[in-house]
């Protein structure tokens, strides 16, 4: 089944510009800003601004370029942070949740980038 993109969701329209956010960095292909509930002190969300529900349908559809381009600006994010251990940073972890089971709230692919405190095990048990 292939997915189908509501371009109503909630970051189709910070991408419209209908909602603000608080941009971290954007480039052509890609807008990083802080989400607004912060769960660490650094929270970042980065999204591509092509039409993609999960990491899987970005993987599989997307551009080479965009693909690039989303991973290029993660990047830079955690090395402007300060956060990445191979720098001295203490490190962060990067999440994105696809479907029901891990509970996704906004049908357009986002990854987290966390930090700024120590984050605990990956998951919890069931
Ligand atoms: P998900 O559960 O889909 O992985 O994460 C969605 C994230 O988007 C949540 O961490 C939530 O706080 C964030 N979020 C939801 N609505 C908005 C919004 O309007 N602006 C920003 N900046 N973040 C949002």
């Amino acid at each position: 089944m292939a997915y189908a993109y509501d371009d109503q969701n909630i970051f189709a329209k910070i991408l419209r510009g209908e909602i603000p956010n608080d941009t971290v960095m954007e480039t052509e292909h890609t807008l990083a800003f802080n989400d607004i509930r912060p769960q660490a002190p650094v929270h970042v969300l980065v999204i591509p601004k092509g039409p993609y529900v999960t990491f899987d349908h970005f993987a599989a559809e997307a551009s080479a370029e965009e693909i690039a381009d989303f991973h290029r600006v993660a990047a830079r994010i955690v090395a402007a942070a300060g956060i990445a251990p191979g720098e001295g940073g203490a490190g962060y972890r990067t999440l994105s949740n696809a479907g029901m089971d891990a509970v996704q709230e906004v049908p357009h692919y986002h990854m987290h980038i966390l930090a700024g405190r120590p984050l605990g095990r990956m998951l919890q048990p069931a």
